[in-house]
């Protein structure tokens, strides 16, 4: 592969972590005993008085919105989880090979995806 190719699907990946680790910090807090992992904060909702009416209806709301942060974090989560591992195998000199096959991933798919771990046969 040549080394501004190379360099280029670099910056692409550096920045994509960037953003996603920015998106991440905006609603979850890095797990300090897994690596890689985030914890989603419960959002925080005015208290009201339990067991009226508007408290369930808000603690449904409080929920719904629990669940759509950690749909989403699990999903930031292992895009840049794989964002960093592409980034490993670039310093091992090992990117751009299909994971699985070992051949050689075409340019195309790897601009379209700089963190392909397989060529189009074993995606
Ligand atoms: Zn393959």
């Amino acid at each position: 592969m040549e080394q501004a190719f190379l360099e280029e699907l670099r910056h692409a990946l550096e920045q994509e972590r960037d953003k996603l680790a920015a998106e991440l910090k905006s609603f979850a807090r890095p797990d300090p005993k897994m690596a890689g992992d985030w914890d989603s904060q419960m959002p925080q909702f005015e208290p009201a008085e339990h067991g009226s009416h508007s408290s369930l209806e808000e603690e449904a709301d409080e929920v719904e919105e629990y669940e759509t942060r950690l749909a989403t974090e699990h999903s930031l989560e292992s895009r840049l989880l794989q964002v960093n591992q592409a980034l490993t195998r670039m310093n091992a000199g090992t990117y751009g090979k299909c994971a699985k096959c070992g051949k050689e991933i075409s340019p195309e798919r790897l601009r379209a995806n700089p963190a392909a771990e397989f060529d189009m046969e074993h995606s």
